[in-house]
């Protein structure tokens, strides 16, 4: 393909085909690569990979790895404030407490997202700007679940009868 535009590797502008020379920054346009030397670099490539996954897996047992939790509070269909926590919607008067529930169990509030609405009355010629939502941010030091423990839940849950054991999950179990 000796007449196809070409990117320079330098300055990143592209090139007539014929031109052997950038036009930009006059860098020497690069050979054309055969398909063994394509090969080539494609293998090395593949190879590198692996040994970045390895690398990967050598940093994990060293590094702190995290879980996320997202705490929603807004305007409820009765127009007043609620904070959803555990599946339920619950007045917005006990966030403090929820916040210090989750604290106990190690969550750390690391962020707030406020979403903002606007409303033009009838009969006014302002536009009202109000909080509409807040997503609190939780972090805590992610720790795996032994196998062994997920086996022994899913025990329990085998002994129980079949429309029972599709109901456990409208329980709320979550460990949070
Ligand atoms: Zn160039």
């Amino acid at each position: 393909m000796p007449n196809v535009d070409w990117k320079c590797p330098n300055c990143g502008g592209i090139n007539p085909g014929k031109s052997k020379t950038c036009l930009g920054c006059n860098s020497q346009k690069e050979e054309e690569l055969t398909e063994k030397e394509y090969k080539l670099i494609e293998k090395a490539h593949e190879e590198i990979g692996e040994v970045l996954s390895k690398i990967e897996e050598m940093r994990l047992p060293k590094i702190t790895r995290w879980e996320y939790l997202i705490l929603n509070a807004g305007v409820d269909s009765d127009k007043k404030w609620k904070v959803e926590y555990k599946g339920k919607n619950h007045p917005y008067k006990f966030l403090p407490k929820i916040i210090d529930e989750l604290g106990k169990k190690g969550w750390e509030m690391v962020g707030i997202i406020t979403s903002v609405g606007s409303e033009k009355p009838y009969f006014s010629s302002w536009t009202f700007t109000m909080t509409t939502g807040e997503q609190y941010y939780f972090k805590r030091p992610y720790v795996e679940i032994p196998q062994k423990a997920l086996a022994s839940i899913n025990n329990i849950e085998s002994k129980l009868p079949d429309q029972l054991r599709n109901r456990i999950g409208s329980i709320d179990m979550k460990y949070y």
